[in-house]
């Protein structure tokens, strides 16, 4: 099938969420043309009514001054919790289970205090050896912090040689066979570099089998991709909001705590906002945490960073995430199915061919010489396309469904074209 502009806004006139993208402000280059983006899977484009809501607090703070924090149209006190029920849908998860807190990897620092508990021969972590460099950062610190080492006590798991994607077996297979050594297993939902979403339910099954606990990071899933983690027994998750949740940058993220952790009595640092709000304001000297993902907390929310946060999540909450990811696949797929057929031998996917195993995005590598691959992001973002490239040799496009169209993405490969012939 060949597809020309006139395909592209036939499937965007029988597109359901179509209507959506006009509650996104898109931005502009600096000729003054729209740009084409497809990069919400590193900055999502700004909601129109966040401007409104966080207005609204600076409005409200105006008028109330310290009032606001009962008083307010959305009292400070509580305002963390007027993202629990849309992020527990996104995340499969009960209210109770999330929390938005703090950013990612201080979340993630967070909750390895609580969950990486290394003890007698039970001290390795297990990592994919392409993680995000924070979150390597992150755990490498932590071992150190327990007095061990990323050489004796960090495993990576990574593809087979020749391969992309790291497969679910070998996984499986490298948490068995470590078994007893095994304290915890930190693995992404949907890998930063290739676009791979990983099969959670067996492997964090095989983690909690080892006995080890499990973290997930859903940056690049939250959002983008169906999630259960309730269901799928993870300990632990961490994610942040501007990516595929539009909530603008360094937006408040989130945390996931597993109900069967609510009233544990694992090790935690604490602060006041973890603390029993019924009693909070008596100010003793005991901690008593809330029951649930909410007792991680340290401080009093962030109300105007998490005020664009709720006008995403409201988006979410009426669009749909069933809905969202249906246009999704439809729309990813059309752009894998353009790539093939009007650049083979030009481009490369590196993402898992099968939509099951992806969100959004696809990553790509130019068959060229890494320099002259590199300009063609170069002549790409000239020609109105925002993507993003990822050092050596990848190009990430993200169709995103909520404000992304087929024509969007015709364009896109149009300009891809353009710059790999060039
Ligand atoms: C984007 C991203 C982060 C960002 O971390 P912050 O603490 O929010 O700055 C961390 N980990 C992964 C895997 C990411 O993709």
């Amino acid at each position: 099938m060949t597809i020309d502009s006139a395909g592209a806004l036939a499937l965007d006139a029988a597109d359901p969420l179509a209507g959506f993208a006009d509650q996104f402000h898109h931005p502009f280059d600096d000729t003054g043309r729209r740009s084409i983006y497809l990069c919400g899977h590193s900055l999502g484009l700004q909601p129109k009514a966040a401007a409104q809501y966080v207005e609204q607090e600076l409005k409200d703070w105006q008028r109330l001054g310290v009032l606001g924090h009962h008083n307010a149209h959305r009292p400070w006190i509580k305002y963390h919790e007027q993202a629990a029920a849309t992020l527990a849908t996104l995340v499969g998860a009960h209210a109770a289970e999330v929390v938005a807190m703090n950013s990612l990897t201080v979340n993630l620092h967070l909750m390895m205090v609580s969950f990486f508990r290394p003890n007698g021969e039970r001290n390795r972590l297990l990592i994919e050896k392409s993680a995000f460099p924070s979150d390597r950062y992150a755990v490498v610190s932590q071992l150190a912090f327990h007095g061990l080492t990323e050489a004796e006590h960090l495993i990576e798991v990574e593809p087979r040689p020749g391969e992309r994607g790291l497969r679910t077996e070998d996984v499986v297979s490298r948490i068995e066979q470590e078994g007893n050594k095994l304290a915890m297993v930190l693995l992404p939902g949907v890998q930063y570099l290739t676009g791979q979403a990983l099969d959670l339910a067996p492997l964090a099954a095989a983690a909690r089998r080892a006995g080890a606990a499990v973290g997930i990071d859903l940056a690049h899933a939250v959002g983008n991709t169906p999630l259960s983690l309730h269901d799928w027994n993870v300990d632990f998750a961490v994610w942040c909001s501007y990516k595929y949740l539009n909530a603008g940058p360094g937006a408040v993220g989130g945390c996931f705590v597993h109900e069967r952790h609510a009233r544990s009595d694992l090790p935690r640092f604490t602060g006041w906002w973890g603390h029993d709000p019924e009693t909070r304001f008596e100010m003793g000297p005991q901690f008593v945490p809330i029951a649930g993902a909410q007792g991680w907390q340290i401080s009093n929310p962030p109300v105007l960073s998490s005020a664009p946060l709720l006008a995403s999540l409201d988006i979410f909450q009426r669009a749909g995430l069933p809905r969202i990811r249906e246009k999704s696949l439809a729309l990813t797929g059309f752009l894998q199915q353009l790539i093939e057929t009007r650049l083979a031998g030009l481009v490369d996917i590196i993402t898992p061919a099968k939509a099951a195993e992806r969100g959004c995005q696809l990553s790509l590598r130019i068959a060229r010489p890494a320099a002259a691959a590199k300009r063609c992001h170069d002549l790409l973002s000239a020609a109105g396309v925002v993507g993003d490239w990822r050092e050596p040799d990848v190009l990430r496009l993200a169709p995103i469904p909520l404000y992304n169209s087929y024509s969007d993405v015709l364009a896109a490969v149009e300009a891809l074209s353009d710059a790999v012939r060039r």
